[in-house]
This record gives structure tokens, C-alpha cells and sequence, in this order.
């Protein structure tokens, strides 16, 4: 359970942040949490969050483009953690791309062939 700043009480992630709503967790530091994706589109999909509420990358600027440079470094770290070197990361922004929860959010997948492009 952590503090999340900007914390949006109508937020579906910062709820899990909070520990409002449980959720499998993968991996935590002080500025990002990760934990595995409900509806599993891979043998491997988790999903890793800044522990502020950023509504997309649409709403990245250059006051919190730090914490997306850590996420990846963080996706980094787990994944090399796991043992996995081929895996995709994807952010969908807005609700044409795919959007469904409104707090910023990299999905990462293994564990299988992927196709291209995505749908
Ligand atoms: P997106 O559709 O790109 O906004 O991604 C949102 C993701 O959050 C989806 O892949 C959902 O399966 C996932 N999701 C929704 N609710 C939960 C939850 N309670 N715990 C874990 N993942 C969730
Ligand atoms: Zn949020």
C-alpha cells in the first residue's frame, strides 16, 4: 500500500496503488508499481504505473517525462530479472487506441510470438 500523489478517487490504478483493490503484485519502489494485467493477452502481461496520476502519455511533459524514463528502466530490470529478452511494451492513449483506464500505464508481453501490426 502506498500514498499516490494526485490521487483521483474515481482512478481504477490509483485505488490499486493504494491497496483499495487488490492486485498481484510484481514489483515496487518508490515511484512505480507493477503487477500482473487481470485479462492476461500473454503467457507473460503485467502492467507497470507511476505511483502519480498521469492521465496517458498523452499528458507526459517535461515535469514527469523522469518517471517514464524509470518505468523503462524499471520493465528493463524485471524483465531481465525474469529471464526474458523478447517481450513487447505497449501504452495505448485515448480511447481509439484502446485506452480503458485513465492513469498512465506500459503494458508488458511475453512468452509469445506477436504479430504486426497491432489491431
Ligand atoms: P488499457 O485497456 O490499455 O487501458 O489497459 C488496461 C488494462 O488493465 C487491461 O489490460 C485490463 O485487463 C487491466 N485491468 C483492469 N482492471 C484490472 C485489475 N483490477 N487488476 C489488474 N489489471 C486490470
Ligand atoms: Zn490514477
Amino acid at each position: 500500500m502506498s500514498d499516490v500523489l494526485n490521487y483521483q478517487s474515481d482512478c481504477l490504478f490509483c485505488k490499486i496503488i493504494k491497496g483499495e483493490i487488490p492486485s498481484a503484485k510484481v514489483y515496487e519502489d518508490d515511484f512505480c508499481y507493477a503487477f500482473k494485467d487481470i485479462d492476461p493477452q500473454a503467457p507473460v502481461h503485467f502492467l507497470v504505473i507511476p505511483k502519480t496520476h498521469i492521465a496517458s502519455c498523452g499528458a507526459v511533459t517535461k515535469h514527469n517525462s523522469a518517471l517514464v524514463g524509470h518505468i523503462f528502466e524499471v520493465i528493463s530490470k524485471v524483465t531481465g530479472e525474469m529471464g526474458i529478452t523478447d517481450f513487447r511494451v505497449v501504452s495505448n492513449c485515448g480511447p481509439q487506441a484502446g485506452q480503458s483506464v485513465l492513469h498512465l500505464h506500459f503494458h508488458v508481453l511475453a512468452g509469445r510470438d506477436m504479430t504486426w501490426p497491432p489491431g
